[in-house]
C-alpha cells in the first residue's frame, strides 16, 4: 500500500506517519527527515538544502527527488510505504509517478487543521536530536523533561519551528502545496481527514478511510 500524507506544517503528518507506519507495517518516509539527515552530513549539497529549510522555503525538487528515489528503491518498500511531506507540489507528484514506473500512489490523505491551531502546535513542538521523534510540550510531553522517551537524547526546537519561519512555511504551503489537492482530487485519490483532536483519534480516522478503500 502506497500512501502519501499531505497537509500544512503542524497538521500532524510526522506524528501520524510514525503511528501509521507501525499500524500498517510499512516504512514511514519523511522527506524532511531525509533532508535533515543529509544536511547533518555537512556536504556542500547539504548546506545548500539547509539554507532553504531555515528560511521555510522548499528545497529544489531535484535535491529532494534524489533522496526519495533512493529511499523508495530499497527492499523494505517492496510492500508499500507511507510518504510524509513528499510530494509537496504538482511537479514532485508527476516525478513520483515516474520514479514508481507509472504505478503511482493508492491513497493521498489530506490532514486538515484550522490555521490558528498551527502556530500553537508548532511553537510547542520539540524534536529529538538523536532519533528525530516528535513531542509537544502540551499535547505529547516526554516522560522526562527535555529528553526523548526512546533514546534519552536532548529535545530541541527546530530552526524552522520559530514563529517567523512558521508563517513563511504556511505561505509556501498555500502557494505551492495546496495546488496538489486539485491534482490528486482529479486523480480520484484524495481523502480529506479532520486533523483535530488527539493523535490517536486522527490515526483512527485515517485508518477508517484506508480500510474502507482497501
Ligand atoms: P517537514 O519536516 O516536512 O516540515 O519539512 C521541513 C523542511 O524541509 C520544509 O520546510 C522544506 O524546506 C524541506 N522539505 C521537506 N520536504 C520537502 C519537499 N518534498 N520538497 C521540498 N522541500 C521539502
Amino acid at each position: 500500500m502506497r500512501i502519501a500524507l499531505v497537509g500544512p506544517p503542524g497538521s500532524g503528518k510526522g506524528t501520524q506517519g510514525e503511528l501509521l507506519g507501525h499500524r500498517l507495517s510499512v516504512p514511514h518516509i519523511s522527506s524532511g527527515d531525509l533532508l535533515r539527515d543529509a544536511t547533518r552530513a555537512g556536504t556542500p549539497w547539504g548546506s545548500k538544502a539547509k539554507d532553504y529549510m531555515d528560511r521555510g522555503q522548499l528545497v529544489p525538487d531535484e535535491l529532494v527527488l534524489e533522496l526519495i528515489k533512493e529511499r523508495v528503491a530499497r527492499r523494505d518498500c517492496d510492500g508499500g510505504f507511507l510518504l510524509d511531506g513528499f510530494p509537496r507540489n504538482p511537479d514532485q507528484a508527476l516525478a513520483l509517478t515516474r520514479v514508481l514506473n507509472g504505478a503511482g500512489l493508492d491513497h493521498v490523505i489530506a490532514i486538515e487543521v484550522p490555521e490558528q491551531s498551527i502556530v500553537e502546535r508548532l511553537s510547542g513542538r520539540r524534536t529529538c536530536r538523536g532519533c528525530g521523534r516528535l513531542y509537544h510540550l502540551t499535547f505529547n510531553p516526554p516522560r522526562r523533561f527535555g529528553r526523548c522517551n526512546v533514546c534519552s537524547s536532548e529535545l530541541f526546537v527546530r530552526d524552522d519551528d520559530r514563529e517567523d519561519t512558521v508563517r513563511e512555511r504556511l505561505a509556501v504551503y498555500r502557494r505551492q502545496t495546496e495546488p496538489l489537492m486539485g491534482f490528486y482530487s482529479d486523480a480520484g485519490l484524495l481523502r480529506r481527514v479532520d486533523g483535530s483532536g488527539t493523535p490517536d483519534q486522527v490515526t483512527r480516522r485515517i485508518l477508517e478511510v484506508v480500510e474502507e478503500l482497501r
